[in-house]
């Protein structure tokens, strides 16, 4: 076997094994990170609802001039979008032409590392420093710490495999404790070569967000394991066609009834690609099994066993192999979309469940 294509899977498996360990104990590493990032005078919170932190960032910039706060705003919860008296948008041009001392990028923090006590910033968007900031927060969610430092060699190194949007060193931000800011004035500088310094806070937000959700439902508790690469998304061919399902966040919002996504088990083909890609080996396509085994469970009136048994006629589909068959297939199931109904007459292959034909393969063997 080539020796990367090796290494890879290697990688993938350690990957898998790291984000295990973490959301397996995640209690126990989180009450560390607290007590190792308070000890050194960061300021934390824990913050359960969406509601809970826009009033929590809120609070922090009473009676302040708000632009001691800048945020990406991608990033920025949709209830404080709202309060333009509140969050004032620097675009990050505008951050780099003022720049005098660079600084951080106020944004949501990928990763928080537990045993150094420090914060690693992975920030994707950050194509410069800023600086003139002086309080610092981030929005960190609560699955997505690392427990130890020499982990993330592993997560990014997978991240950035074949993926278009690398993740260069200069990208990550290791932070241990406030600093100083040093505030210079030009006019000041140029008479008598004084400047004074201040203290730039930080505050850490602990972001549940449904996770704890999440980590309660065993079906798809290993959804925790993401790291947000977007490669699944690459590589979903009902993605490619709808731009509307992604199969991660899929998982994670089926549970949620005021959501329209659980159509995705009448759309998902459980091709498996994005089994295939993830690189921390989330195994989606069980994932999606289980979860559609407990539809009927969880809303009542929805028929999760109507489902499944949709799969397996696709999978009874693929054994005739006959053109006429699969059209009426394909007419019943997906007449009402013409995207995915030419999408999936095009195909040539045996295509619509994998676990099917995984099965099948294990019986021609047990033949032999
Ligand atoms: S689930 Fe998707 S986005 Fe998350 S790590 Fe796997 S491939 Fe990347």
């Amino acid at each position: 076997m080539n020796k990367s294509i090796k290494d890879i899977g290697f990688s993938r498996q350690k990957a898998n094994f790291i984000r295990h360990t973490y959301i397996e104990d995640m209690e126990k590493y989180l009450l560390a990170f607290e007590s190792q990032i308070s000890s050194r005078g960061i300021d934390i919170q824990w913050i359960d609802t969406e509601d809970e932190l826009c009033e929590a960032i809120e609070n922090l910039f009473i009676n302040k001039n708000y632009n001691k706060v800048c945020f990406d705003l991608p990033q920025v919860p949709a209830g404080l979008l709202n309060q333009k008296n509140l969050i004032k948008e620097i675009s990050i041009e505008t951050c780099a032409d003022n720049s005098e001392a660079a600084e951080y990028l106020i944004t949501k923090a990928d990763f928080g590392i537990a045993d150094t006590g420090s914060i690693v910033l992975i920030n994707k968007e950050s194509k410069n420093l800023l600086n003139k900031i002086e309080h610092v927060i981030f929005i960190l969610d609560l699955n997505m710490i690392l427990p130890r430092m020499a982990d993330l060699d592993t997560i990014l190194n997978l991240y950035s495999v074949n993926h278009d949007d690398t993740i260069l060193p200069a990208d990550i931000k290791i932070i241990n404790a406030p600093y100083k800011r040093i505030i210079t004035d030009m006019m000041q500088m140029s008479f008598n070569s004084q400047f004074t310094s201040e203290e730039v806070k930080l505050t850490v937000m602990l972001y549940n967000n449904g996770i704890t959700d999440i980590m309660e439902d065993n079906r798809i508790r290993e959804s925790l394991f993401c790291i947000n690469c977007g490669r699944c998304q690459q590589v979903c061919p009902v993605y490619a066609i709808t731009k509307e399902y992604s199969p991660i966040e899929l998982l994670k919002r089926n549970g949620d009834p005021n959501n329209h996504y659980k159509d995705v088990f009448e759309h998902t083909t459980l091709c498996g690609n994005c089994e295939k890609v993830c690189p921390v080996k989330i195994p989606f396509t069980d994932l999606f099994i289980r979860e559609m085994e407990s539809v009927e469970r969880r809303q009542p009136g929805e028929s999760g066993d109507d489902l499944l048994k949709d799969f397996l006629k696709r999978g009874k589909l693929n054994k005739e192999s006959s053109k006429i068959r699969r059209y009426f297939f394909l007419r019943k199931y997906y007449g009402k979309n013409k995207q995915l109904l030419n999408y999936f007459s095009n195909q040539q292959d045996e295509f619509f469940n994998i676990r099917w034909r995984e099965a099948q393969k294990e019986l021609e063997k047990d033949e032999e």
